[in-house]
């Protein structure tokens, strides 16, 4: 399932590191190299999806558990009280820069909307 040149397939594998905060039999969830907010972090499936786009009706089960996962990292790290952010960019006009479907889950500071 993993693709040979895609970044995340890499961090799940374990060739490239990453900073884990949670891993289960479907997907893992890492700090962000670059973070936008105090929290910051990337859940990611290990079924190798290139974006939203791409997924079908029979990947529903496994977006609602990622999407489970972020808001159990946001409590966890302690946004349940003032909120955090989730994020799905779909495609390189939408900010999309690694094509390997991720959420990001953002939280620790006042969030603006609309979003830049
Ligand atoms: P996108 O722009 O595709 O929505 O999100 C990709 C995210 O991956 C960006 O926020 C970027 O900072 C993060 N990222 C890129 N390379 C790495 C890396 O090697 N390790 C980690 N942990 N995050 C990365
Ligand atoms: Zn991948």
């Amino acid at each position: 399932m993993a693709e040979g040149n895609c970044l995340f397939c890499k961090i799940i594998t374990g060739d490239i590191p990453g900073d884990v905060v949670h891993r289960d039999e479907r997907c893992v969830v890492i700090r962000d190299i670059n973070p936008q907010a105090p929290t910051h972090v990337l859940v990611i499936p290990f079924e190798h999806l290139e974006s939203l786009d791409d997924a079908s009706q029979k990947d529903e089960p496994l977006l609602g558990h990622l999407l489970r996962v972020g808001a159990r990292v946001a409590n966890d790290e302690g946004h349940s009280e003032n909120g955090y952010r989730t994020v799905i960019n779909t495609g390189a006009g939408a900010g999309q820069s690694v094509f390997h479907l991720h959420i990001h889950v953002l939280g620790g500071r006042p969030m603006h909307w609309p979003p830049g």
